[in-house]
């Protein structure tokens, strides 16, 4: 519960790699909830103490009947504010919290509304907590938390035909990526089918208690008939190939331009704060707009906030041998870029990865160069999640998740032990959350120290050659972009 209530402010701290929590920080962790319900205790007696001393002071005026002035005088300072400015918080903030409470995070929309200063002069917003309240206790918690389903997309298609235009990267394109129409459309068919978005951190974590510290499942409380699920999205790195005709593999940045295959090439902040996407045409005009699975998810949670639990957002991978979300920042390509335009390029990379995680977003490895981990020896493992740690690691952030590439499991279907010097390599790197991809509707498996589970590609290939195991999410007829070339090359 504690951990819950923490989660619940969706900021994710991610343990320090490779160092184990000095001894106070666990103690402080250990006896946490107890020094938080003492300090609770002591802001209560503080506000209870002000309050008594206000009313006493006779100056404040409380419930509605004394405002017939229109106004309402704080003890103490000259500010006044009126009724009218009073109620147009109370409903700015009525919106704020509704908009909390269609995720189901009733507690955290109540504890919005009565933090109001105001909250005892505006009936209505009492209203709105015995609602809240009441909509909160018809939650019940998913009983199934092992059997949870988690998909995955690549980049999406903005332009089929610049995608399947005969080229080579044709077959590619159609087998493992899903074009924005399709995105949009499985979203809302899973929104109508009771998908609610969930987050790997709601589904298990770490928990320290008297017995020590091993992984557990959370809590996920939904409305009945409500089921969660996992969203992840691979590479979001925005390759040469993709959006400039060639790989940029070596010492050669490759930026956007007019060879691109329909796909977006950036990840921006947007006017509005939130982060969306540049898209070149074939012309070369560029245009900020939902051209990708991250502004297009958060639109469609805009408007459908019921469809994300607690705020959650999807996880997102990024590989860094071309660099992340666009900017060309792997290390070699100081040299081609010159020190200032590479250092803007790391930097507005690193914004744009405050930015998202601001929003819920969740960042992760999908390793360094993209090789399969269960086809490779442990050291070769090793080094590459070393790479990582001090290419990508700098730009996005510490992360406790690694999305496999290919989907490349280091481990059989048993448990992960440590063994397994593939394993040991990458706990040691601050791993606790391991996914591979699986065909099946679930594959999840708690560890002891870990959490790991299979991911559904919902791709060109997979509509194509098993539409009915994804029968649980939509029908894939009413899905399949028709602009695809078939039949979908086999793989
Ligand atoms: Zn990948």
């Amino acid at each position: 519960m504690e951990d819950n209530m923490e989660r619940h402010e969706r900021s994710y701290p991610v343990r320090r790699r490779r160092k184990r929590k000095p001894k106070w920080q666990r103690m402080l962790h250990k006896y946490w909830p107890t020094i938080r319900f003492g300090l609770l205790c002591l802001i209560l007696i503080a506000v209870i103490i002000l309050a008594i001393s206000a009313i006493s002071g006779g100056k404040r005026l409380s419930g509605t009947e004394e405002t017939r002035d229109n106004s309402i005088v704080d003890s103490g300072t000259e500010s006044s504010i009126s009724n009218d400015e009073i109620m147009a918080l109370a409903n700015s903030l009525i919106k704020k919290a509704d908009f909390i409470a269609a995720g189901y995070d009733y507690q955290k929309a109540i504890d919005m509304l009565r933090s109001f200063e105001h909250f005892d002069s505006v009936p209505a917003l009492a209203d709105k907590v015995a609602e809240y309240e009441r909509l909160d206790s018809q939650l019940i918690p998913y009983a199934q938390m092992n059997n949870i389903t988690h998909i995955f997309f690549h980049s999406l298609i903005v332009d089929p035909a610049r995608a399947f235009d005969g080229e080579h990267t044709e077959d590619g394109y159609n087998q493992y990526m899903t074009t924005c129409d399709e995105f949009w459309a499985m979203m809302e068919e899973m929104h109508k089918r009771g998908f609610v978005l969930v987050t790997p951190y709601d589904v298990a974590y770490e928990q320290t208690d008297e017995f020590g510290t091993r992984f557990v499942y959370g809590e996920i409380r939904l409305p009945e008939g409500k089921q969660p699920f996992i969203m992840s999205q691979d590479d979001l790195n925005y390759y040469g190939y993709m959006v400039g005709g060639e790989s940029g593999v070596d010492e050669t940045p490759i930026f956007a331009n007019t060879k691109g295959d329909g796909f977006a090439h950036r990840i921006v902040i947007g006017e509005d704060g939130y982060p969306t996407c540049l898209y070149m045409d074939a012309q070369g005009n560029v245009t900020t707009g939902d051209y990708d699975l991250v502004p297009l998810l958060e639109k469609f949670i805009q408007e459908h906030p019921d469809f994300a639990y607690h705020g959650a957002r999807a996880v997102l991978g990024m590989t860094g041998y071309e660099g992340v979300f666009g900017y060309r920042t792997k290390p070699s390509y100081e040299k081609a870029l010159g020190s200032e335009k590479y250092k803007e390029e790391v930097e507005a990379a690193k914004e744009v990865a405050q930015c998202l995680r601001d929003h819920g977003w969740i960042l992760a490895s999908h390793s360094y160069g993209h090789p399969a981990y269960g086809n490779i020896s442990a050291s070769r493992v090793e080094a590459d999640s070393d790479k990582w740690e001090s290419t990508v690691q700098p730009i996005i952030g510490d992360t406790d998740i690694i999305l496999y590439p290919h989907g490349s499991d280091i481990n059989g279907p048993g448990k992960y032990t440590f063994s397994n010097a593939k394993f040991k390599a990458l706990y040691e790197d601050g791993y606790r959350y391991f996914f591979n991809v699986d065909a099946n509707v679930y594959w999840s498996q708690l560890g002891e120290n870990y959490y790991r589970g299979g991911r559904r590609n919902l791709d060109g290939y997979r509509m194509w050659y098993h539409p009915q195991k994804l029968a649980d999410l939509f029908v894939v007829e009413a899905i399949f972009d028709k602009s695809r070339p078939t039949p979908v090359a086999p793989i």
